[in-house]
């Protein structure tokens, strides 16, 4: 995924509007990489501020994933506002780039913003760590997923079991008596 700013380079002011659409499904990635099941969408634009490009829009996919209560595999939208600068590379071999900008290096790099080199922003690192900041730490099924039973496994959405949870052990109901003193 990546825009070219080729039109707006020098542009103070200058804007691109892009529409990205790409199929992630089969990315695989070091265990971070998101299990896409449609394509990831970039709604945005990019703006030149004279010496930095602004990224910012909506992105957007359907990933497969576990409930985090009943382990079912479930799908889910996610969305994520990525909001990024970046700015061109002053190590690239350039005649564009203005020399006098290679004495503010060190001051760049104290700042979150990305190098690029050329005219064509990569986005794909953007759009992935922004995907995966947005993912939910514990999606379910469903809002009142009962989960698994924690003696035996099974999948109390589809039933009880047959276990007994032990209600008479005196330290659970200490506990118990505790915790119902706190409301
Ligand atoms: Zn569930
Ligand atoms: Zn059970």
């Amino acid at each position: 995924m990546e825009v070219n700013i080729g039109e707006i380079q020098g542009q103070k002011g200058g804007e691109i509007r892009f529409h990205l659409v790409e199929d992630w499904s089969n990315m695989r990635g070091d265990g971070q990489s998101l299990q896409c099941i449609s394509p990831v969408v970039f709604d945005g634009r990019v703006t030149c501020t004279g010496e930095l490009f602004l990224v910012k829009g909506t992105v957007s996919t359907s990933i497969q994933t576990n409930c985090g209560r009943c382990l079912r595999p479930i799908q889910l939208e996610i969305t994520a506002q990525p909001n990024e600068r970046f700015r061109r590379s002053s190590r690239a071999q350039d005649e564009d780039f203005l020399p006098d900008q290679q004495t503010d290096e060190e001051e760049w790099d104290h700042e979150d913003i990305q190098e690029f080199r050329g005219l064509t922003i990569d986005l794909d690192d953007v759009v992935l760590e922004n995907l995966l900041v947005s993912l939910p730490l514990k999606p379910l099924c469903q809002e009142d997923c009962r989960g698994l039973c924690p003696q035996c496994g099974q999948d109390l959405n589809d039933g009880e079991c047959d276990c007994t949870i032990d209600d008479t052990n005196p330290r659970m109901s200490k506990l118990r008596q505790l915790l119902d003193n706190n409301d």
